[in-house]
């Protein structure tokens, strides 16, 4: 099985399966010919065409048949992808997800207080939850944001999990951390960068990160390109190797690095950030 992090263009849902355009395939028309391979790496679109979406995380048991949300009927339905994680900031409409396979589709919504209305943003999330979508919903730790996240977590049902980013370059406090972690008992594994230099990571064996183009890296954090994606040149690098930098302080990378539990932590949930178990709850609301 394959985890495919995907952070590229997207088209609105104007684009169909049969126009998406495949990097290496000639014509929008060349790539929608050949079904299993380049080309099925479709732009993104969540229904509105509003610029919601943003990277795509998908397991498969192999590329080529990532994923299809471009469209109302399109979404997640590639037999091959096992689970789709989407990003959005949910200005997009929701009624896309209606014809998709809930136990494949997930969203990772990230809510920014001061751009998005609270309302709107909890109007969208009770709608996913209607739909019976599975969703994680995220705010970064800003001392700013700090009141709009505890008045979203306490409006959201207990069913969904609220997670906490630290803001780039912010030192917390030990007042500050516990503030957050009143949000998210998991704010301290984002509080600071991880050590990761020579320590194993699953990016670049059972991880990729993939871009528009196709070019396949072991992450979004290190450049070195290990093939494409479209003529499969990137399998014979992939193998387990440690990873080459000082640090790793972003989620999307840090939950692949082997020296943390975070895949037990978000087993079945890793790419849409859905802890196994409700630890936002007091224990007594966990039994
Ligand atoms: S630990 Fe982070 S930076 Fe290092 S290889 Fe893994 S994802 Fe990339």
């Amino acid at each position: 099985m394959l985890t495919i992090l995907y952070r590229g263009p997207w088209r609105p849902a104007t684009t169909t399966a049969r126009t998406a355009r495949s990097p290496n395939a000639g014509t929008p028309r060349a790539a929608a010919r050949r079904p299993g391979r380049a080309g099925t790496l479709l732009r993104v679109g969540g229904g509105s065409g509003s610029g919601a979406v943003d990277p795509v995380h998908a397991v498969g048991r192999r590329p080529g048949s990532i994923l299809v949300p471009a469209g109302p009927g399109d979404a997640v339905s590639a037999p091959r992808v096992r689970r789709v994680a989407i990003q959005t900031n949910l200005s997009c409409r929701t009624g896309w997800l209606d014809d998709a396979d809930r136990d494949a589709v997930a969203l990772w919504c990230t809510y920014h207080p001061g751009q998005t209305p609270h309302d709107r943003f909890l109007t969208k999330t009770t709608e996913l939850t209607a739909l019976g979508v599975r969703f994680s919903v995220g705010v970064v730790g800003l001392p700013e944001h700090l009141e709009a996240a505890r008045r979203l977590r306490a409006e959201l049902p207990d069913s969904v999990y609220l997670w906490v980013n630290a803001a780039e370059g912010h030192e917390y406090t030990d007042a500050d951390a516990a503030g957050w972690i009143g949000i998210d008992p998991l704010f301290e594994f984002s509080q600071r960068p991880h050590r990761t230099r020579g320590r194993g990571c699953r990016t670049g064996d059972s991880v990729v990160s993939v871009d528009g183009a196709g070019t396949v890296r072991r992450c979004h954090f290190v450049p070195e390109v290990l093939g494409n994606l479209y003529d499969d040149s990137f399998r014979d690098a992939l193998r387990p190797r440690p990873c080459p930098l000082d640090v790793c302080d972003c989620h999307i990378g840090y939950v692949h690095a082997e020296q943390l539990p975070l895949y037990d932590v978000f087993a079945g949930g890793v790419l849409e950030r859905i802890p196994a178990e409700p630890v936002w709850l007091p224990l007594p609301a966990r039994r």
